[in-house]
């Protein structure tokens, strides 16, 4: 249930109301909102104890929610989450820009990415260092090493560090050098893992699984909003379909109907979502045209070299002519970028 406080609701109506949803066995997530005050009432068992909740001070009324998600559906909070990390900002008019490479490989590939990326217009870095390869015998990462040279190229160019954490043993690690901590497709439904990032409390970009549903998508970002962190950036990067061509296939309408369900801000992932370096740039645009609030692109200095997705990743050049076509649309979206 949502119980809406009245527009001139006082701290304490709202205090009262958070103590009364409690006493009654459900938990309570206060959203305070620019225009009133609602609390997210939410319990395992459907209990009726709406007309109970209808009588306390500054209530305005007691609605049933719908959809299977809760906080982070729409109904609950209507305006649009924004999250903002340094330069990076997602979820208003601005669009973040996160690139950089699939895998950190060096300080000097790292370095130079970061300072390329930052000077075509990038608002933050990626880079994962640890990785999840299909193969063990993959290349797996650069692990601690890896962050810290995340790290540094973060002290040189100011941009905030996106990667990647696999495990719930390793959310303390990732996040003493993480600025956002990136969930992976593989790990959309890695329940105590979400648990665990959700508890850590830096933002969190949860990418959708390959065969996961949008609902699922949701009820997964869902463990991590009722875990008590509010900042979950949803990413899509593409599923499996019967399609060979590309990599995963990129359903882009599932920008605007994320944006109908729930408040929290998307992010596509055309790199991903293609796997073809010739790809990427016009669905970027796409998706800026479908309303995403961030991209998320691989970018390499050399990716013939690469040691993880070099075929999808861009160069400096090409990562350069990407900003200037995503500008354009971004433009004609009236969105800054
Ligand atoms: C990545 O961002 O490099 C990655 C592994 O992405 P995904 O989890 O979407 O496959
Ligand atoms: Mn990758």
């Amino acid at each position: 249930m949502i119980v809406v406080m009245k527009k001139g609701a006082t701290r304490e109506e709202i205090q009262h109301m958070i103590e009364r949803v409690e006493q009654l066995g459900l938990k309570s997530h206060p959203i305070y909102g620019t225009e009133r005050t609602v609390i997210a009432a939410i319990g395992e068992k459907r209990s009726d104890h709406r007309q109970s909740l209808e009588s306390g001070p500054g209530v305005a009324e007691v609605v049933p929610i719908l959809a299977p998600y809760k906080v982070a559906s729409r109904e609950v909070k209507p305006e649009p989450t924004v999250i903002r990390v340094g330069g990076f900002t997602v979820g208003d008019a601005q669009i973040g820009m996160i690139a950089g490479p699939c895998s950190v490989e060096s300080e000097e590939q790292t370095l130079t990415t970061a300072r390329a990326i930052k000077a075509a217009g990038a608002t933050a870095l990626r880079g994962g260092a640890f990785k999840p390869r299909t193969s063990p015998y993959s290349f797996q990462g650069m692990k601690e090493d890896g962050l810290k040279i995340l790290a540094t190229a973060r002290a040189e160019t100011g941009l905030p560090i996106v990667t990647e954490v696999m495990s719930e043993n390793d959310v303390k690690l990732v996040g003493r050098y993480a600025d956002i901590l990136q969930i992976g497709a593989r790990n959309m439904q890695n329940y105590r893992l979400l648990e665990a990032v959700g508890a850590e409390g830096k933002p969190v970009l949860l990418k959708r699984g390959p065969s996961a549903t949008l609902d699922e998508l949701l009820l997964a970002a869902e463990y991590i909003l009722d875990a008590g962190n509010p900042n979950v950036m949803l990413c899509e990067r593409g599923i499996r379909t019967f399609e060979t061509h590309t990599r995963f296939s990129l359903t882009l309408a599932s920008v605007p109907y994320l944006h109908d369900r729930t408040h929290l801000p998307v992010v596509v992932d055309p790199s991903h979502g293609t796997g073809h370096t010739v790809l990427v740039a016009r669905m970027a645009a796409a998706s800026i045209a479908a309303g995403a609030d961030a991209l998320i692109i691989e970018v390499h200095p050399d990716p013939e070299t690469a040691l993880s997705d070099g075929y999808q990743s861009l160069t400096f050049k090409q990562f350069a002519e990407l900003m200037t076509l995503c500008r354009k649309v971004a433009v004609a979206m009236d969105r800054v970028m």
